[in-house]
């Protein structure tokens, strides 16, 4: 950013809560089926029905907001927000205004500063205020089809109308693109964890804006705000607020105006452009919606809602860091994913080798997985199945370079280790005199070696243990083959 200036953002989240159905019908939320085949005259706004809330939507409703660090009001209401628009049949959107689901959120997040090309260097906590995250519907989708002004056709699909989502708000905390980037990740990672959203940007079931403004260091006003909306991934977000950010600098030194607007990303120009100029919150003329009576949640119910949550992945990598004695860097990756940090930890469990299990499972594990564009759930290796190659190599029955051979194919077809193995023939030579015999054909094979060894060319010994390998055609104990080879060649 140029010197002397900074920016302020604030950053607005949708994400759809992973109910089995609508928030005030019972039709289902599913993707990819036929256009408006999941509607009723609820979520298609006949006159005369009436919503019911799903309780459902409550419950994910609280995990989200627990594990964002909100307060749960013991008393929420529901708003009408009215606006025109084709695929909002009602002609307003039932959400919350005043008095929201949720509140006052806390939120403790890591936050990198990073180099040129945005590797990250240093991590730091950052305290985040979230000022609310309530419930509210989703409205239908037009589709428009055909060239841009040519034969342009728009149709409605309404099976998305009513799919509930938590809108969560956060105060204008943020100074650089790169602490949203932070935040929006670790917000997507904690609410596919908690199993409140299947968070994924790209199929739109979490959605971000960024308001983003400049100013002057020191300054304590806000200027105008752009809203940025059309963000498809976390990364498109950060380029987008970095290449506002830009914009905004160079419109205020050169006194020209910052207009108020929501202006969308362009993913192939690389810039913003203005979509429209922005509705105050009065334009929307909210009003307590009538048909549903207040949401009273009782401490009672957020109570078992937090019983039945799982261990915060924070919380989980500090408890790594300290029971099992990794390092930071180690403990963050394995809890990048819950799927990776279970399948970790009954890996270390199993072996009672915590370092060695992450080394497994942040080295070949994960090379594995890359390779294979699968998730960690969908791995045929299980956990157990892991653990047990991990016991035999330390147990000396095959060496490390076989257990990486023998690993590959059970990723490949998920057959135990001890299948492999044997298919192998793996088994490893640790008999000494089994050993020893081999060492002796060696040497018996290598007189010119030998003699050059004996008058002082001592880095012939790594060509005697190479040898010794072949013949026993990986399967000799190395340990021993050293151990006897020095004795032999004296
Ligand atoms: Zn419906």
């Amino acid at each position: 950013m140029k010197q002397g200036w900074e920016a302020v953002i604030g950053m607005e989240i949708h994400a759809q809560l992973a109910t089995a159905t609508k928030i005030f019908c019972g039709c289902a939320v599913e993707t990819g089926g036929e256009p408006n085949s999941n509607t009723c005259p609820v979520c298609l706004g006949l006159p005369g029905a009436l919503p019911v809330l799903n309780e459902k939507a409550v419950e994910l409703g609280s995990r989200a907001a627990l594990a964002l660090g909100l307060e749960i009001q013991a008393e929420s209401n529901f708003a009408r927000k009215n606006y025109f628009y084709p695929d909002l049949p009602k002609g307003y959107q039932i959400s919350q205004y005043d008095r929201p689901f949720s509140a006052n959120g806390r939120l403790t997040i890591m936050t990198a500063e990073r180099d040129g090309h945005g590797h990250a260097t240093e991590w730091k906590p950052m305290e985040v205020h979230i000022q609310r995250m309530h419930l509210e519907e989703d409205a239908g989708k037009n589709v428009h089809e055909g060239l841009p002004d040519v034969n342009k056709y728009s149709y409605v699909d309404l099976n998305r109308a009513g799919t509930p989502l938590g809108e969560i708000v956060t105060s204008p905390d943020f100074r650089t693109s790169w602490q949203a980037y932070d935040y929006v990740n670790h917000v997507r990672r904690v609410l596919q964890w908690v199993g409140a959203s299947d968070a994924d940007m790209e199929k739109g079931n979490l959605r971000c804006e960024a308001n983003v403004s400049v100013r002057r260091i020191g300054e304590t006003t806000f200027n105008n705000k752009v809203e940025l909306k059309n963000l498809n991934s976390v990364r498109f977000m950060q380029k987008a607020i970095e290449f506002e950010i830009e914009r905004q600098i160079a419109a205020h030194e050169a006194g020209e105006p910052v207009n108020q607007e929501t202006r969308l990303w362009d993913e192939k120009k690389n810039e913003t452009r203005v979509m429209r100029s922005k509705e105050d919150a009065h334009d929307y003329r909210y009003f307590p919606e009538p048909d549903l009576q207040p949401l009273a949640v009782t401490a009672e119910f957020i109570e078992k809602v937090r019983a039945r949550m799982p261990e915060l992945p924070d919380a989980m990598r500090e408890r790594f860091v300290e029971t099992y004695q990794l390092g930071y860097a180690d403990a963050s990756h394995l809890v990048s994913h819950k799927d990776l940090a279970e399948y970790f930890e009954t890996v270390a469990r199993i072996t009672a080798n915590p370092k060695l299990a992450a080394n497994w499972v942040l080295g070949e594990f994960t090379r594995e997985l890359n390779n294979s564009g699968r998730a960690a759930a969908a791995v045929l290796v299980s956990a157990e199945d892991l653990a047990e190659l991990i016991i035999t190599v330390e147990a000396g029955k095959i060496n490390n370079n076989q257990a990486k051979e023998v690993f590959a194919e059970m990723f490949a077809t998920g057959k135990a280790a001890a299948a492999v193995i044997e298919e192998r023939g793996f088994e490893q030579i640790s008999d000494p005199s089994a050993i020893a015999a081999i060492v002796d054909g060696v040497i018996a094979a290598n007189d010119a070696n030998l003699a050059a060894y004996r008058g002082g060319n001592e880095k012939l010994f790594g060509f005697f243990v190479g040898q010794v390998m072949k013949a026993s055609q990986g399967k000799a104990n190395p340990k021993v083959v050293n151990d006897i080879l020095k004795k032999r060649l004296g």
